[in-house]
Parts: C-alpha cells; sequence; structure tokens
C-alpha cells in the first residue's frame, strides 16, 4: 500500500533552533551514510525514510561519497524524493558535502574550488533537487587556502544551490577561521558537524562546543550510538547482520574487553533510567546546549523507532552525569 504521511508527525517531536539562525532541526535526524547503498534493498529504505518522517525527523543527511557505490546513497534518497517524498519537498532539509574522494584524479576529493563546485552539481542531479538546504566542507583540507574553500561555499549559496552552510571535523582552530572568513562575506554559516558520543569526547577537550556557543553556530553531532557499540546490540555477541560483523566502518577491534565494560556499566544506568542503551546516548549528548541534533544511522526501521523514544526523558541529575563520567571514556 502506498505509504501517506502520518497527521500527528509534528506532534512528539522536539525541534531546537540551529545556534543564532532562523532554521530548527529536529533533535534527532537521519544520516544516509550505511544502509542505503546498492547492498541494500530499496524497500528497507524506503521503510526507514518514512518512518522516520512520520516521527518528525524532517532532516537527512547525506554525502556525496555516501554508498557503496558511491554516489548511490543521494540516487537512492532522490527516488525516495520523487516517489514518497513527492510534495514534501519544503518539509524537509536535506544536506550533502564534498571533501572525500569521489572520482579519480586530482580535482576528485578535498577542499578546492574545482572539486566542491562540481560535486555540488553532481550531488543536485543525483538527488533531482535544484539546492540542498545544507552544504558541507567534509573535511578541512591542508593543502588548500581555507579562503579558496569557503569562498566555493559562498558561491554555492550565491548562486541558489545551498541555503546554508557548514563545516565538519574541523577542529576548534580552524572552526574559528572558517567563521571569520565567512562572516566576512555574509555567508549563512549555520552549523558544524562533528562526532561525539559517550565513547568519543573530543569536543569537549578541543573546546569546539565552547566555540559554537561563543560564535552562536548549532552543531549536528554524528555517531551519537558509536556506530552501534552504544546499543544493546553488542552485550551479548557480535549479531551477523550488523556493522561490526560486516567488516563495514566499525573495527570489532573497538569491541574490547575495556570498551564492554564500560558499555555494559552504562547499559544499567540506562536500564535504572527506564531507557535503552542507545536512548541514553542520545539523551547524554543531546544535553549539551551547543548541540541542536543527534545525527543517527539506522539498518532497520525499528532502530528509528527506539532512538526516538529517548526524546522521553532527556533530562540528567547532576549524580546521574558524575557516574556516566566513569564509564564515557574515549
Ligand atoms: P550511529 O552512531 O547512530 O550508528 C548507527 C548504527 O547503530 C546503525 O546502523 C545500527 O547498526 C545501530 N543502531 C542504531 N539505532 C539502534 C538501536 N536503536 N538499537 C540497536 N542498534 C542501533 O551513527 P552512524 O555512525 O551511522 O552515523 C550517522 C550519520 O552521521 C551518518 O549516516 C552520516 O550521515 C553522518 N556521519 C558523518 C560523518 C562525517 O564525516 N561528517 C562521518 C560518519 C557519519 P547496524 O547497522 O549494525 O544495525
Amino acid at each position: 500500500m502506498k505509504w501517506t504521511p502520518k497527521d500527528d508527525r509534528y506532534d512528539h517531536m522536539l525541534y531546537n533552533r540551529c545556534g543564532n539562525s532562523g532554521l530548527q532541526l529536529p533533535a534527532i535526524s537521519l544520516g544516509l551514510w550505511h544502509n542505503f547503498g546498492d547492498d541494500v534493498a530499496h524497500g528497507r529504505k524506503v521503510e526507514i525514510c518514512t518512518t522516520a518522517f512520520d516521527l518528525g525527523i524532517t532532516h537527512f543527511d547525506l554525502a556525496n561519497n555516501y554508498g557503496p557505490q558511491p554516489g548511490s546513497a543521494e540516487i537512492a534518497f532522490g527516488k525516495i524524493l520523487r516517489e514518497e517524498f513527492a510534495g514534501l519537498r519544503d518539509e524537509l532539509v536535506i544536506s550533502s558535502k564534498a571533501g572525500y574522494r569521489m572520482w579519480p584524479g586530482p580535482y576528485g576529493e578535498w577542499g578546492s574550488r574545482k572539486y566542491l563546485i562540481s560535486s555540488c552539481d553532481q550531488s543536485l542531479k543525483r538527488l533531482g533537487v535544484d539546492y540542498v538546504d545544507i552544504f558541507y566542507s567534509h573535511r578541512y583540507d591542508p593543502n588548500t587556502p581555507l579562503e579558496e574553500t569557503m569562498l566555493a561555499l559562498d558561491q554555492l549559496v550565491r548562486a541558489g544551490k545551498a541555503l546554508y552552510v557548514g563545516v565538519s571535523s574541523y577542529n576548534t582552530a580552524r572552526t574559528k577561521e572558517a567563521y571569520a572568513i565567512l562572516k566576512s562575506l555574509g555567508t549563512p554559516f549555520i552549523i558544524h558537524q562533528p562526532s561525539y558520543s559517550m565513547l568519543n569526547r573530543w569536543v569537549e577537550t578541543d573546546g569546539l562546543l565552547d566555540t559554537l556557543t561563543d560564535t552562536g553556530l548549532g552543531s549536528i553531532v554524528f555517531s551519537p550510538l558509536a556506530q552501534g557499540m552504544l546499543t544493546d546490540k553488542y552485550l551479548k555477541e557480535i549479531p551477523a547482520d550488523s556493522r561490526a560483523s560486516q567488516g563495514k566502518s566499525l573495527q570489532q577491534g573497538f569491541l574490547s574487553e575495556e570498551n564492554m565494560e564500560n558499555i555494559k556499566a552504562l547499559n544499567d544506568i540506562a536500564k535504572r533510567r527506564n531507557q535503552t542503551l542507545a536512548q541514553l546516548a542520545i539523551a547524554w549528548v543531546l544535553r549539551q546546549k551547543a548541540v541542536t541534533s543527534a545525527l543517527i544511522g539506522a539498518s532497520k526501521p525499528q532502530q528509528v523507532i527506539d532512538c526516538v523514544g529517548a526524546l522521553k526523558n532527556i533530562a540528567f541529575t547532576d549524580a546521574e552525569l558524575n557516574e556516566i563520567d566513569k564509564y564515557a571514556q574515549n
């Protein structure tokens, strides 16, 4: 039966303002890095996206290279936009990025104007849209002047191909430089996309969260579940259909005895809060004022439902936070 969006889809999601901008993002957003490539049946991708949208997830995050094959996630999402999400473009925030290897030769990665602008054009074609809502520099390029990368982002906005721009995985110093350049150009730079989870706290120690607050930037934090480690799926064994067993980006070595002990202790804390571990992990990143949205991935619709359940309890006592600190180790 053809899917139609639920009427109550905006009733339960929390929407946070992205820094000082006018854009609000759902507290939980969906990323299409894994599970949207040629290796997964299209019907599964449709189920995940429509489940997310019905729960108020309006923001879908992509990049040029998401697959496999690189580009296939954007093609799959383009098909969903045409078929299931037809007529809903104005209810959606779609992002894409360029920075990692996308095509052979010297113009197929990093941060040159040549690469960023042609890559954005390719993404628009694959998605079948005139513009993306947010376009990111996916990683800092040490060999290209930052002014060049930022001017390319600025040009994408002026050409109407992106409404807002962001940077991903830039450290604090580079973020401040990017901010100064884009501020002087008047570019709508509103968001940073760093990694952040109970097992990866670099944004706290590097001062990035403070910098985001000082500059009025928002953030969307990727891999808040540490690619699935901060869920109940690895507590007993490595399930056959998991990212770790398929030798994807989650190395089994990360599931070390030490990490597993911490994960089990965090699971006990989650149980006491009547949450799943995934819900605790999401609530914990959202406790930071500088975090606008937690950017999750999902291989099944049920995982999206479980994650959105986090919003039922996002408050922490000081005692809970102190106890979590004992086990939330990089
Ligand atoms: P997560 O940390 O949310 O990990 C997602 C994985 O966790 C799922 O694929 C699934 O694993 C498992 N999972 C999710 N929910 C549950 C649940 N409720 N119960 C049990 N298991 C669950 O995020 P990702 O690492 O997938 O990253 C999310 C997004 O962030 C990406 O899609 C991308 O958009 C973005 N990203 C950006 C990067 C950048 O450089 N800017 C880098 C990496 C990601 P399984 O598949 O094993 O079932």
